[in-house]
């Protein structure tokens, strides 16, 4: 019996897909790759967005006229539970669920179908869930859901309350990880700040990032996604003191306007972020700080869009994710707001963005010009360029081959652009 999971959205899916491929596996399933050969096909959705929501409902028409047997796993599980199996769906698994995933896909064979959203995050054995899709960078997720109820976001009502692992868990994960030859790791939490707040035995992300760094094989560490509020200076001494943690920090502001903030239910204000990006660049002074920004959210005037413009040209970030605002269904910004600014007017703003943070960006990478970085090769593109990232997560491409993959080079940038950096490979690390 063969199955293909094919995954959307964020990390943390992919990281679901990992420990649903576990689960079936110990149960003889065989997972494929080619979903024309598959027998069962299971959907990890993403809803975060519109345009994400409508990709697997598309894939779950697809796969029917192919009679396939569909389940659906992730935020789309939760967000629309019993009601997809209007769509013809055969079983659902909720996020919290996953070690259900082989029986839901028993009872589908037996054309029964079910849908199990049970709260089993406290059975998962990540010791054991040593095989990722990379060879040497793993995803390891330290805390599920979120408590900050921002207005626009539907992450609370699908993925729940905050939870965190305990530490030695995800430590003893990351050492057999790096056993099997991981070398890079990411901490992911949609929150992953608040990382030990619930545990109330003086766990932090600081203290797991200074405890990661001292696993020997382990030559990177990253954390994704910060929020302001809960961004404690400590991590920023560590990532000071170390040389394996990454200086990237994506710190999401999402607007320049304390007035939109307020609406968005963000809780700090523009000069709270101002301040806590100075005192994070006192401590890390070449950190990078990348964030997310929201164009067009209800009610956004002229002026709150200029001070997001005024912002974007203060702090420079070193990338920004941009996104124009869509309601989502079930948020309290879709609820008790209005889309009311013209979809004409979001889009000159988001591409009036899009061209300051290129200027930006191409500013910023001028710098890099003729340095000499250290790379961890983790890919082919399809251009046949090798690419990787350095300590300050920027993407470098260079001549290599398929062997160095996971190998740490000294590459001479050569040429910039808005974009990735390009360079030659001094020597193997
Ligand atoms: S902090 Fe992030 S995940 Fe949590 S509600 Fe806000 S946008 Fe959503």
């Amino acid at each position: 019996m063969k199955i293909y999971i094919k995954t959307y959205g964020c990390q943390m899916n992919e990281n679901d897909s990992e420990v649903a491929k576990y689960y079936l596996e110990i149960e003889g399933y065989e997972i494929t790759d080619d979903e024309e050969s598959a027998d069962i096909v299971i959907l990890n959705t993403c809803v975060v967005r519109k345009k994400a929501e409508e990709k697997f409902y598309s894939a779950i028409g697809e796969f029917k006229k192919k009679n396939k047997k569909i389940g659906i796993m992730g935020c789309g599980a939760d967000k629309e539970k019993e009601n997809l199996f209007k769509r013809g769906v055969d079983f659902i698994v909720g996020t919290r669920a996953i070690p259900r995933i082989s029986e839901a896909v028993e009872y589908s064979l037996k054309n029964k179908k079910v849908a199990f959203f049970d709260d089993l995050l406290d059975e998962i054995d990540y010791k054991k869930i040593i095989k990722r899709n990379s060879k040497h960078h793993a995803w390891i997720t330290i805390i599920y859901g979120c408590n900050r109820f921002c207005t626009y976001c539907i992450v609370p009502y699908t993925r729940g309350r905050e939870k965190s692992r305990k530490m030695e868990d995800i430590l003893s994960e990351a050492s057999n990880l790096a056993k099997t030859g991981i070398k890079e790791i990411t901490y992911l939490g949609q929150n992953v700040d608040a990382y030990g707040k619930d545990l109330n035995d003086g766990s932090s992300l600081a203290k797991l990032l200074h405890k990661t760094a001292e696993i020997p094989q382990i030559e990177r560490i990253w954390f994704l996604t910060s929020y302001p509020t809960d961004f404690s200076l400590d991590i920023a001494k560590e990532i000071s003191k170390s040389n394996k943690i990454g200086k990237n920090i994506h710190l999401p502001v999402q607007h320049g306007s304390n007035k939109i903030l307020k609406k968005m239910n963000r809780r700090y204000t523009i000069e709270e972020y101002k301040e806590l990006i100075k005192n994070i660049r006192e401590i890390v002074p070449d950190a990078s700080i990348t964030s997310d920004i929201i164009v067009g959210f209800p009610d956004e005037s002229e002026e709150d869009f200029l001070n997001t413009v005024k912002l974007v040209k203060e702090i420079k970030f070193e990338r920004l994710n941009l996104a124009i605002y869509s309601p989502r269904e079930g948020t309290i910004a879709w609820k008790f707001f209005q889309d009311n600014v013209p979809r004409i007017i979001k889009t000159r703003r988001m591409a009036y963005l899009l061209n300051l943070q290129k200027e930006i960006n191409r500013a910023l990478n001028e710098k890099y010009l003729e340095r000499e970085v250290e790379v961890i090769v983790e890919s082919e593109g399809k251009n046949g360029i090798f690419y990787g990232r350095d300590i300050r997560n920027k993407i470098i491409g260079f001549n290599a081959s398929a062997e160095m993959i996971g190998k740490k080079v000294l590459v001479k940038i050569k040429k910039i652009t808005a974009g990735p950096l390009y360079g030659d490979i001094v020597k193997l690390l």
